[in-house]
């Protein structure tokens, strides 16, 4: 049975709307007096030194641990998840007229997305509580990532998924992990609203997606490594895909803790970037809206950012207005662009969600300031989804024997080639 843990010594849990103050978890994460999402607050301060710890060998996010809200002798259950590469673009950022234009590649992590990122910090807290089954809505990467977690904490997991809007990687990923995996009929909005509810009623499962709170601590860590792989740098921008909008949250997060720490004297404007056909964030901001308003039929080939009612939509907009920060949609079509882009020209295959800030980039561009540091994350590998490609070697010529080949190669090669027979 679940137990409701004591929050940690020096962490405050705290409702993000009214304040309310909690000394233990709870465990729906929603604040039982307004319904408002939780995050946790670190009440004691935190030097360079310890969070930045010297030697400690291989990059991960539990480096960071003493900014995470366990105690020190806590084992957490992990894959060697963070120390994803901060690639410095050698081609797209030329043809903005941009210098220092940086990629999170985040689908390095072991499962191949961001979310694991979360997902070690929350299974890790989930197996402190006794939790049996671990529970989430999901567009797909948050589902291949909680089942390869519970997997590896040795707890049973269920996902639920809208049909046919998930991609067949991600899938065959949960299915993998042992999970199990339901497909329900309606969108990614109808799965959580139903998980939740669920989770809230049923005592023996435990509530994994983005509004539980320590899923966004273990996000909020890409913050700190970006600041480390720039050499104690915080960039002027933060660029990256919004769905269900906890990691803009998150991020946000991340480099408000390095700000208020001392350890960085300044945080980026953060540009949260949505495909038109669900954004809902993109909406409110162009209207100086401090709600948004539900899209009851989101639309895109992203289907990771297919979401048209995003649970942290609150903590979203509040990121963006407390950076100076701003939201954009981005067309389908200039998503394929950027994806395209991103992998015949950077070597970076990511999958479509991943691509709309580059997409975002030639929107933004003209009116950056000359110079300016820009980070823009990819969240997922594209292996994972290859819905969006187009395979065009299935129409291409079978060769039939080394001579077809080598006539092919020097067709393509300005020089003959020498191969030795
Ligand atoms: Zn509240």
């Amino acid at each position: 049975m679940l137990v409701e843990l004591k929050v940690n010594e020096g962490w405050s849990l705290e409702c993000f709307v009214c304040g309310r103050a909690f000394e233990e978890d709870v465990t729906s994460f929603l604040c039982p007096s307004c319904g408002g999402l939780l995050q946790l607050i670190k009440t004691s301060h935190l030097d360079v030194d310890a969070l930045f710890p010297r030697n400690e060998g291989r990059l991960t996010l539990w480096r960071y641990r003493r900014a995470l809200p366990f105690d020190e002798g806590v084992e957490p259950v992990t894959l060697g998840e963070g120390g994803t590469g901060l690639v410095r673009s050698v081609h797209i950022g030329k043809g903005l007229g941009m210098n220092e234009l940086f990629i999170k590649y985040e689908g390095q992590n072991p499962t191949g997305s961001f979310k694991d990122r979360g997902m070690t910090v929350a299974v890790t807290r989930a197996r402190q509580s006794g939790a049996k089954v671990l529970i989430c809505a999901s567009t797909g990467n948050t589902s291949a990532s909680l089942a390869a977690y519970s997997a590896r904490a040795g707890l049973r997991s269920a996902v639920v998924v809208p049909h046919g809007k998930v991609a067949s990687g991600k899938l065959a990923q949960a299915v993998a992990h042992g999970s199990e995996v339901l497909i329900v009929k309606g969108d990614f909005d109808f799965a959580l609203s139903m998980t939740m509810e669920f989770a809230a009623s049923d005592r023996s499962f435990y509530l994994m997606n983005s509004l539980n709170p320590y899923r966004i601590e273990g996000q909020k860590t890409v913050a700190f490594e970006i600041f480390e792989q720039l050499g104690n740098l915080v960039p002027d921008y933060i660029v990256l895909p919004v769905g269900n909008a906890g990691n803009i949250s998150a991020i946000w997060k991340g480099f408000k803790e390095l700000k208020a720490w001392g350890i960085a004297d300044r945080t980026p404007k953060m540009i949260g970037v949505q495909a038109a056909g669900a954004s809902p964030i993109a909406e409110a901001y162009a209207k100086g809206s401090n709600v948004i308003s539900r899209w009851e039929k989101p639309s895109t080939i992203a289907t990771a950012i297919r979401i048209g009612n995003p649970v942290s939509w609150m903590k979203a907009l509040a990121a963006i207005r407390e950076s100076r920060g701003m939201a954009m949609a981005v067309t389908d079509e200039e998503i394929l662009v950027a994806k395209k882009m991103l992998a015949s020209k950077e070597g970076l295959l990511v999958e479509a969600a991943s691509a709309a800030p580059i997409a975002a980039l030639n929107h933004l561009a003209p009116q950056l300031e000359a110079g300016a540091l820009v980070v823009c994350i990819a969240t997922g590998h594209g292996l994972k989804d290859q819905t969006d490609f187009q395979p065009s070697l299935l129409d291409a010529p079978i060769y039939q024997d080394k001579e077809q080949v080598l006539a092919a190669l020097k067709r393509i090669s300005a020089f003959d080639i020498e191969i030795t027979r």
